[in-house]
């Protein structure tokens, strides 16, 4: 693959094949490929953002649009009551392989708390 190119501008662009679940005019969800739960859900805006070091103010109403997109996708997987995990990643220490935004929504079994 090109080094310039961005996995997930490929999918928000359906150059990439990916199974989505939610879809608005600025944010996609889909599942991630090497799902950690029974339920693992990758929400990312379609504006291409590398790391969380990255936002702006003006990306404000994004951030907002990508939790709320969780709330609504934990309730139709039947996550709600129990409960979920939400994650972003930013860089190398957190483990971020993909730099293109994108907030894991992770559910159906107990998580750990800290996180390893
Ligand atoms: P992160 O480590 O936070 O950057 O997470 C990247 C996530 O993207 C990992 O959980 C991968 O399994 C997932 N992933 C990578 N490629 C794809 C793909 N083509 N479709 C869906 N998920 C993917
Ligand atoms: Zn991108």
């Amino acid at each position: 693959m090109n080094k310039n190119r961005c996995l997930f501008c490929d999918i928000v662009s359906n150059k990439m094949n990916a199974d989505i679940v939610y879809r608005s005019d600025s944010v996609i969800a889909f599942k991630d490929i090497h799902p950690k739960a029974p339920v693992h859900i990758l929400i990312i805006p379609k504006e291409h953002i590398p790391t969380l070091n990255d936002l702006k103010p003006n990306h404000q109403n994004l951030i907002g649009e990508i939790f709320l997109a969780a709330q609504q996708i934990a309730k139709e997987f039947g996550l709600a009551e129990n409960g979920y995990r939400t994650v972003f990643n930013c860089n190398r220490d957190a483990g971020q392989e993909v730099y293109h935004i994108h907030l894991h929504l992770l559910g159906g079994r107990q998580f750990h708390w800290p996180p390893g």
